[in-house]
């Protein structure tokens, strides 16, 4: 990859290239003159839905079942089903929603997949 230099056009010192959250640009180290532009992750533009499956043969614990009665906006016995008939779906939506709920699951150890390949 060819590396952009960009000079700062008041000081003509070169910029340096940042990114912090959502935002990137080049400031320059000299008078910190900086232009931000907007980074924005494929993650949010996306327009796949993606759907979690729960995999078969897990014991519904206390913690699953409350991570998963969160998830689905149902009681813990709604929850319990579901994770007994997994392969089951617990949640569709885009990229960036299914993420929050891929971390949730990952944090209570329960085991899903995600279909389509889910690349982030
Ligand atoms: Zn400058």
């Amino acid at each position: 990859m060819e590396e952009t230099i960009m000079l700062c056009e008041k000081c003509s010192s070169e910029m340096t290239y940042f990114q912090r959250g959502l935002a990137c640009g080049w400031e320059c180290p000299n008078c910190s003159r900086n232009i931000v532009t907007t980074y924005i992750s494929p993650i949010y533009t996306d327009k796949s839905t993606y759907t979690i499956h729960l995999c078969p043969g897990q014991a519904p614990s206390v913690n699953s079942l409350k991570v998963i009665s969160e998830i689905i906006n149902e009681n813990y016995l709604n929850a319990k089903r579901l994770m007994e008939s997994a392969p089951a779906a617990v949640f569709g939506g885009r990229a960036f929603e299914v993420c929050k709920i891929k971390e949730q699951l990952e944090e209570a150890d329960i085991k899903f997949f995600i279909e389509p390949d889910f690349p982030y």
